[in-house]
């Protein structure tokens, strides 16, 4: 603790944009990041992740808006000033210096004794399970390795934040998969303020406390993984975070929480997390495939349910599950996906059967 402020900083982005000539990168942006978060900007290529990251770092001036950093304004402040540490998608080690070398580059340049810096470095290796490669040479590690190293050198001087820009994705899946539970833990042990950038979503849902959602240079939803895939704010965070079914439908009524709209002559009811709607309103249903059953035979939820008759138009076996595709009766189709299960009728494309799902598990984006 310093200062009687937490470990790892706060972050606050007011109404933050940028523009380079006529292109907006971000249009926008005002995000709080708490102390000790791991917070990660998921977006796909050209939301203005990077630029957002940039400007944080102080690498990029803002067009307007504000970046505080424990609430004082860093926008005048220059990058070495702010004590930010920060990771890259390619490595940006430097060849010709030795590991131990690079790690301690940042200390060298704030002027740490040769003494400290040693015994700082052999912490850094340790921290990214690396001890004893201090005397190798970058191109003598593996990408993984080599990614280690990086990240010992952004965190070696102690930030309070550490940025991270696509760190894991030049790695292969099962290397990145190890990396990703490598960072988690190093960032409960360092216990500072993480912000990471992905475009993969399942990276995000993995290893994020919250996640910021960006498109088009704006955030279109924070929240915790579960907030996110349970209760999409809209059809972009919808569509983008895990797989949806949408339905066209026209709102009818209320019930409490519920509303009601009706889908092709059928009321389906639904929970609007975050707008108020209004009877006769257009809006689109969003349901997840894997909370969707097939209603004979299954075992009924006391939940309340909505219910569709459908036709079989695909049946694939995938292993763990089967993935079913269904036409309604207004020629829309709906993915449904079940544990597979030897004891489960697989169905056949041509079947007539009635699908179920929660209320709950529907929602209006
Ligand atoms: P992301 O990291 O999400 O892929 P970026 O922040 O890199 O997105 O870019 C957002 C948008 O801003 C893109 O359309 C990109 O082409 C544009 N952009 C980013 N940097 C520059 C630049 N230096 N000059 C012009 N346009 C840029
Ligand atoms: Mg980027």
């Amino acid at each position: 603790m310093m200062n009687g402020v937490g470990r790892g900083a706060s972050v606050s982005l007011n109404d933050l944009q940028k523009s380079y000539g006529g292109v907006t990168a971000v249009a926008g942006v005002t995000l709080d990041i708490r102390s000790g978060e791991f917070l990660t900007l998921l977006g796909p290529s050209g939301s203005g992740k990077t630029t957002t990251l940039t400007m944080i770092a102080g690498f990029e001036t803002p067009t307007d808006g504000d970046i505080a950093i424990d609430g004082k304004s860093v926008v005048a402040m220059p990058p070495y000033r702010r004590n930010i540490g920060m990771v890259f998608q390619n490595y940006a080690l430097f060849p010709h210096l030795t590991v131990a070398d690079n790690i301690g580059f940042p200390l060298k340049q704030r002027g740490v004794p040769k003494a400290e810096r040693t015994k700082l470095v052999g912490d850094a290796l340790e921290l990214v399970q690396l001890p004893g490669y201090g005397a190798r040479y970058p191109r003598q590690l593996s990408g993984g390795q080599q990614q280690r190293v990086a990240l010992a050198r952004a965190i070696v001087f102690k930030p309070r934040l550490l940025l991270m820009d696509e760190p894991l994705g030049a790695l292969d899946k099962q290397l990145r998969e190890t990396l990703q539970l490598e960072m988690r833990r190093l960032h409960a042990d360092l216990g500072i303020t993480f912000i990471y950038v992905t475009h993969d979503q399942e990276e995000a849902l993995t290893m994020s406390d919250r996640i910021a959602v960006m498109n088009e240079g704006l955030v279109a939803q924070v929240g915790r993984p579960e907030d996110l895939y349970d209760r999409p704010d809209n059809h972009f965070v919808a569509a983008f975070i895990g797989e949806s079914n949408f339905l066209p439908a026209v709102v009818r009524g209320f019930e409490d929480e519920v509303v009601v709209a009706e889908y092709n002559g059928s009321l389906i009811r639904a929970i609007s997390p975050s707008k108020q709607r209004d009877a006769g309103m257009k809006v689109i249903l969003s349901t997840r495939p894997e909370r969707i059953r097939f209603a004979d035979g299954a075992v009924e939820s006391p939940a309340p349910q909505n219910r569709l008759n459908v036709t079989v138009t695909e049946a694939v076996f995938a292993g763990e599950r089967c993935r079913y595709m269904l036409r309604t009766g207004d020629g829309s189709s709906i993915v449904l996906k079940e544990p597979s299960s030897a004891a489960i009728r697989r169905r056949e494309v041509g079947e007539r059967v009635e699908i179920s799902w929660s209320v709950a598990d529907t929602i209006l984006v």
